[in-house]
């Protein structure tokens, strides 16, 4: 037996990391791992997901048991604009999905690092581990026909204007924050590798899957697949998460402590503690904008409308008290 596992075995288990009862899924947004105004450099990233972590150990430390999604928008799509350089160079450009892939393996590396250290600091010794998922879509959906979802970083309009005319893209203005280009955001239906997740959290093993949504490809009558140029929206695929493995929270972790109702208006209210009728006629009216609050309100509702307990939207740095209920946009039967 080598040295390490003896260690482990022999380490009296520590009381407050043992799982309790309650399964979070816990979806992070772009902020636990790039702030606004950040470059974006690896330290920068790297501080902020230990940030993100310690929050996340908070959790865990209370008995939680987590299952961990992230987004990956900024990352999917500035790996995007390293091939389109370094096809200038030679070097051959790999496709949207691929970066999808490397954008999962970037992120679920930091994280699974990062949250690993910070149990260990705190007595708790877990296996964290990232799973590359392939995400079900279908590719003749109509999300090809209207693309959604923003990636990338903010740009101004001039810039937006010369990369739609220079190389066919679309871009958008995304919530007042700037323009960023917009890609096919397909539905997800379901994993691939949802078994692996199934036994992976019955070890207690603490996973992070379903990266930036996780890599979107299309299943032929044989069960073949194939990879699809796209990006799902990770509140929608954390929904799913949830749905199939029975979590009792949907915890989604934002930029902001509530959904709003008339956003950004004069009239713009905080949305608390709302039943499913509530917030489903709002999302009807229009109030959550797509590619942003839109998906993760409908995540929301698909979760408890399949079955899920709580379903909440709050910042990052409310993720305990949210994932309790007690802060944030609160969403039950
Ligand atoms: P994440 O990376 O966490 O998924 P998004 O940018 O996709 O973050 O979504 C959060 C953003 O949604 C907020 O920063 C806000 O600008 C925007 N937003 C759009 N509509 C609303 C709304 N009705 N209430 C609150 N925020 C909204
Ligand atoms: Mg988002």
């Amino acid at each position: 037996m080598d040295s390490e596992m003896e260690n482990k075995n022999s380490t009296p288990s520590v009381p407050n990391c043992r799982p309790g009862k309650e399964t979070i899924v816990v979806a992070l947004g772009g902020n636990a791992i790039l702030r606004p105004g950040e470059n974006g450099t690896f330290s920068e990233q790297m501080k902020n997901i230990r940030n993100t972590a310690a929050q996340l150990a908070k959790l865990i430390l209370r008995g939680k048991r987590l299952v961990i999604t992230h987004g990956n928008g900024p990352q999917v799509g500035r790996i995007f604009q390293q091939q389109e350089v370094g096809a200038r160079f030679g070097i051959p450009e790999m496709p949207l999905y691929i970066c999808g892939a490397m954008s999962q393996a970037q992120i679920g590396f930091m994280i699974q690092q990062a949250l690993y250290n910070e149990l260990i600091m705190a007595g708790c010794n877990k296996t964290v581990v990232t799973l590359i998922c392939q995400t079900l879509v279908d590719p003749n959906g109509k999300a090809f026909s209207n693309p959604t979802k923003p990636i990338g970083s903010f740009y101004s309009k001039k810039e937006a204007q010369k990369a739609m005319v220079e190389k066919g893209e679309i871009w958008k203005e995304d919530s007042g924050r700037g323009w960023r280009r917009v890609v096919p955001s397909p539905e997800p239906q379901g994993f691939v590798e949802i078994d692996a997740i199934k036994l992976l959290i019955a070890q207690d093993i603490i996973v992070i899957v379903s990266g930036g949504g996780g890599t979107p490809v299309a299943q032929d009558d044989h069960g073949v697949l194939t990879g699809v140029d796209a990006v799902v929206e990770k509140d929608l695929g954390a929904q799913i998460v949830a749905q199939i493995i029975g979590a009792h929270t949907l915890l989604i972790l934002t930029d902001v402590t509530n959904a709003m109702i008339y956003y950004q208006a004069p009239e713009e209210q905080k949305l608390e503690k709302t039943s499913l009728a509530e917030i489903k006629r709002y999302y009807r009216q229009g109030h959550f904008k797509p590619g942003s609050m839109g998906p993760k309100v409908l995540a929301a509702i698909r979760f408890i409308e399949s079955g899920g307990e709580k379903a909440v939207i709050t910042s990052l740095e409310n993720a305990l008290l949210g994932s309790e209920g007690e802060i944030g946009t609160v969403i039950t039967r």
